[in-house]
């Protein structure tokens, strides 16, 4: 655990240091749970959006991108549940004062016993060596399945006393697994009770007259309230996809974990209109679809795992998680939600306006029903972040910082280096700097010795660096360096290009899916 906490804790640090992540107004202390994105970081974060949009725009006939206005009618809210329903449950300790999810406070201490059930699966794999059999030891250890169970026992009734807003059976649980405050250790808990995330605000400009707003809380209801615009507009045939990206508010009360859970965070989703009782096999499909997207960016496919829910929302019919292992363990990236007609109907009801599909094939006229792909973006940068960044211990002895970002996603994909800041060879990089900034977004360092500067990219995530020595001169060749090999290669300027694209080009990645 408290390996688990200095890793996250380098994490911070690193996205401060680096220019990726900036606390929000922290000249005035900051505001709790809202972060900037610095120079690096907005980078980054344009290059997973982009990735994503050509993934599942560009790359799909039958999907079609929108841009809603966060500020959406009230009514909105009312229909799609989120008034009446948006709710997670709070608990207060007595003690500490301190306020927690009590579905994240259970959980977590699931996650505990998962953490044991991980340093059973280590022990065993260093004694059977290369006979090791995953898969079977969790299968048939004792032990292990005795955890698993303890785990299924309290998750599944944690489902079902939310599911039926048996509140008082949740502090039951908390009270019966003896769950204590994480920071003070006090179990002095009161009831807990149900908090609305909605942040509301007010449109015009007189007290009396102003109309009650809300901030979304999310990008979908954008779509669904677009969804005959752009189907009739579009002339769109079921099946087909409305996707969008855009900010989404929450009141979370508990936001501690940096940019996983925040108050005003980035989605990135996509509604699927299919034809009602297919449901199933695109939710499948949506499944395996995502997951293959996650895993053409190499980031070990032991840090995915999929979470079926138990507890399904009002509006859905399936639901499952795509979870990554964060520095604080297994949490989830994206949801795939089977979310039937719900959201089109009430909409339909509550606006009386008709939202139907008109089918030329079965001549008839119904309400599609729909899966949704919605991932966090911010939660997607942090993934990436975190498992990207890693202490790398050299043959010579010493250990380097190098954060080692998919060459896709990276901010900077190439530093250009004069050796010395004289002989001409400053004026030999910036003219490599202004041809290659045509394609790739490149920098220009000439500070410190050259060891210094390839350290600096390596923490910054950069995969090659560029370096313009005195033979430069002689026949217009560099060494290019690789971040994650370390290797250096002697190649003439005009191929610079060519050897970038092959490394960094959204198209050989995506080949992967
Ligand atoms: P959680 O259970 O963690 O609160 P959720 O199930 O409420 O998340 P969804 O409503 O399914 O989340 O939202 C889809 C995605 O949006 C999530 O998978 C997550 O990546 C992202 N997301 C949700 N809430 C936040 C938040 N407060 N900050 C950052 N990302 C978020």
């Amino acid at each position: 655990m408290a390996k688990q906490e200095d890793q996250f804790k380098k994490v911070l640090s690193h996205a401060k240091e680096y220019g990726y992540v900036f606390q929000s107004s922290e000249i005035y202390d900051g505001l709790s749970a809202v972060y900037d994105y610095a120079q690096n970081g907005v980078e980054l974060k344009k290059n997973i959006r982009d990735y994503w949009w050509k993934a599942m725009v560009q790359m799909h006939e039958n999907i079609v991108g929108i841009d809603a206005s966060i500020l959406m009618h009230p009514t909105t809210w009312k229909a799609s549940g989120h008034v009446d329903a948006f709710n997670d449950p709070l608990i207060d300790n007595k003690d500490s004062k301190k306020r927690y999810r009590a579905d994240v406070l259970v959980e977590d201490y699931c996650l505990k016993i998962e953490g044991k059930i991980d340093k059973e699966v280590k022990k065993a794999a260093k004694r059977f060596g290369d006979d090791f059999n995953k898969e079977e030891f969790l299968a048939t250890n004792g032990r292990v399945l005795g955890y698993q169970e303890k785990i299924d026992t309290i998750l599944s009734r944690l489902g079902k006393s939310l599911e039926n807003e048996d509140l008082a059976d949740v502090k039951l649980l908390i009270e019966e697994l003896e769950i204590a405050d994480p920071l003070t250790g006090s179990k002095n808990w009161t009831d807990v009770k149900q908090f609305n995330l909605m942040f509301g605000t007010k449109l015009g400009a007189s007290a009396d007259t102003a109309m009650d707003l809300y901030l979304r809380p999310e990008t979908a209801q954008g779509i669904f309230v677009n969804f005959l615009n752009v189907q009739k507009t579009g002339r769109m045939k079921i099946p087909f996809g409305i996707a969008q990206t855009g900010k989404a508010f929450r009141n979370e009360i508990v936001a501690r974990q940096f940019i996983f859970r925040m108050r005003e965070f980035e989605q990135m989703e996509m509604q699927f209109f299919v034809k009602p009782g297919t449901q199933k096999e695109w939710y499948d499909q949506w499944k395996e679809t995502r997951l293959k997207w996650h895993l053409s960016l190499e980031m070990g496919a032991d840090n995915y795992r999929f979470h079926d829910h138990e507890k399904l929302a009002h509006y859905a019919d399936a639901a499952a998680d795509i979870e990554f292992k964060f520095p604080f363990g297994f949490k989830e990236l994206e949801g795939i939600h089977s979310r039937t007609d719900f959201d089109l109907k009430a909409h339909e009801e509550f606006s009386g306006k008709k939202l139907q599909y008109f089918d030329h094939e079965e001549n008839k006229n119904y309400v599609p029903y729909v899966v949704e792909t919605s991932i966090g973006l911010d939660r997607m940068f942090l993934a990436v972040f975190s498992n990207s960044l890693q202490d790398e211990e050299l043959e010579n002895g010493t250990t380097r910082t190098v954060l080692k970002l998919p060459a896709v996603l990276a901010p900077i994909k190439a530093a250009i280096l004069p050796l010395v800041k004289k002989d001409g060879l400053p004026e030999i990089a910036r003219k490599i700097v202004e041809d290659l900034k045509w394609d790739f977004n490149v920098s220009y360092d000439e500070k410190d010795a050259v060891g210094r500067r390839y350290r600096r990219q390596d923490a910054n995530g950069t995969p090659f660096c560029i370096t313009v020595d005195h033979d430069t001169i002689e026949n217009n060749t560099v060494t290019i360096r690789h971040r994650d090999t370390m290797e250096q290669k002697r190649v003439a300027i005009s191929e610079l290009s060519a050897i970038i694209k092959q490394e960094v080009d959204v198209r050989s990645w995506l080949m992967k899916m």
